[in-house]
């Protein structure tokens, strides 16, 4: 898919989100994306994942699997959970720039994504099933290692819709009934921030047409 269909629905003049563009990419991407090239030789790729929750005109948990030089993202309603018996809708979005992982802040609201967004978990994922030909046929089998989202996942397409796909916990040792990780844990892992504080926060990262992202502290 590439970053083009991520950059024509933005106005980098206008939200603070990265463009994606390598030219103005910190050392920090550039530096994780030679690593990740080295792990991408194995059988099964690794890399990096989050899930940003994204207070837009409805919340939504944002998540993402780094893949190829880009995060392949998923929107996820409910966020995900740890009993396997429930299946979360996610739905199969654009992929973000690598950039993108560590981005929290305000995106103004007359803005594509409106809303305030938090990075809601990180860690690496594991891919325990080839992810190319899973993200073509429909299935990804894959170990998460976050702080909040653990052990094995898979993300399997709903036939009958293209964009349309279930977030399930496999069943495993990290499987959990009862245990709401959404509410239990509602904060940023970064900052430690509620996306409520960060919504309201005037030290947040806020953009002014023209002049571009700025910090005010
Ligand atoms: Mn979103």
């Amino acid at each position: 898919m590439g970053l083009k269909l991520y950059q024509s629905k933005r106005d980098f003049n206008k939200t603070p989100e990265p463009s994606g563009d390598p030219t103005h990419s910190p050392p920090v991407a550039a530096e994780h994306a030679k690593q990740t090239q080295t792990e991408a030789t194995d059988a099964l790729p690794a890399g990096l994942f989050c899930v940003q929750k994204h207070a837009a005109s409805r919340l939504h948990y944002d998540f993402r699997l780094e893949l190829d030089g880009v995060l392949k993202s998923w929107a996820v309603p409910k966020g995900p959970c740890y009993n396997p018996k429930v299946k979360r809708l996610a739905v199969h979005v654009e992929d973000h720039p690598l950039d993108y992982a560590r981005f929290e802040g305000v995106i103004p609201a007359a803005e594509y994504g409106g809303g305030a967004v938090i990075v809601w978990d990180e860690g690496t994922w594991h891919a325990l099933e080839d992810p190319r030909t899973g993200l073509m046929g429909g299935k990804l089998l894959f170990e998460l290692r976050g702080r909040k989202l653990m052990g094995v996942w898979t993300l399997v397409r709903l036939k009958k819709d293209e964009r349309n796909w279930l977030l399930i916990k496999h069943h495993d040792a990290m499987a959990h009934a009862t245990l709401d990780v959404v509410t239990v844990f509602p904060d940023s892992i970064i900052s430690q921030r509620s996306i409520e504080t960060v919504a309201k926060d005037a030290h947040a990262p806020s953009w002014h047409s023209s002049k571009g992202p700025k910090k005010r502290r």
